[in-house]
């Protein structure tokens, strides 16, 4: 159908493609790809002929004329498929300009879901999952970085971070210090590929074992969130001499 249309590419097992990702595909006018070689490469795998369709490259700074050209597309009734290069399009990743100018246009959008790194890491990592906050890559800069973290501190919610593994270490090092070395962490590399790896324990402990480390692969951080505060001998006390003064015996 006319359209544009989100696709969820695999993170890492080719086989997590979905059925309908490709009659997506197949059925597209037009495909857009944030890396053309890996949409390429992906279709020859599971079968889906590129034929004589344009393959157009596409991130979200390819500028308006390349946004204004796909809606034009859209416009005249052509389906128009975008995949970025692994994982769901838009999850820190390219995508989001194109679904805020087709949305703002009124367009026909739909997506088909499938993998996404930061799901697929907070069902693996046994932190509660009822409220999680997906963070995206911490700031490189250490000064910004400790800024994020520091603002993340307080969230009552699971935490999701992106992370390449040569920041690893000193992000690990900066959440020591700004959520507490005995927060409960977890490190998922490489998942769903054949050196998948889990690693749960205290920032403190996580932070020892990788400084150890030489890393390679890619990263997911889930932090669990931060603990009530529970209210001191003070601040009870306190609470209840307030509440007696109020009541008019
Ligand atoms: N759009 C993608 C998604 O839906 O997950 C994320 C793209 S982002 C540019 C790439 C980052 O996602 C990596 O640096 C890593 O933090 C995370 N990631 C992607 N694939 C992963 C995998 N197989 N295992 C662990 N982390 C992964």
């Amino acid at each position: 159908p006319p359209g544009l249309h989100f696709v969820s590419t695999p993170i890492g097992a080719a086989r997590d493609i979905t059925l309908r990702a490709l009659d997506v595909l197949a059925g597209a006018d037009v495909l857009v790809a944030e890396d053309t070689r890996t949409l390429r490469h992906l279709m020859e795998i599971h079968g889906v002929a590129l034929g004589g369709r344009p393959l157009i490259a596409y991130h979200d700074h390819s500028g308006d004329a390349t946004v204004a050209r796909l809606l034009g597309l859209i416009g005249e009734g052509r389906s128009v498929a975008y995949a970025s290069e692994a994982g769901t399009p838009l999850i820190s990743d390219p995508g989001f300009e194109l679904a805020r100018a087709a949305a703002a246009a009124g367009l026909p959008m739909s997506a088909a879901p499938g993998p996404c790194a930061a799901i697929c890491a907070l069902t693996l990592s046994g932190l509660p999952t009822d409220r999680f906050l997906f963070a995206g890559f911490a700031p490189a800069a250490q000064g910004a970085r400790r800024t994020f973290l520091a603002e993340l501190s307080g969230v009552k919610a699971t935490l999701i971070l992106y992370e390449s593994p040569k920041r690893l270490k000193s992000l690990l090092a900066d959440m020591v210090q700004a959520l507490g070395a005995e927060r409960e962490a977890v490190v998922c590399r490489e998942l769903t590929k054949r050196f998948e790896e889990v690693s749960r324990g205290s920032l403190a402990t996580l932070a020892a074992a990788f400084a150890e480390r030489d890393i390679k692969g890619e990263i997911v951080v889930l932090v669990d969130r931060a603990a009530d505060v529970v209210a001191g001998k003070d601040t009870v006390e306190a609470a209840l001499l307030k509440a007696l003064a109020s009541m008019s015996v």
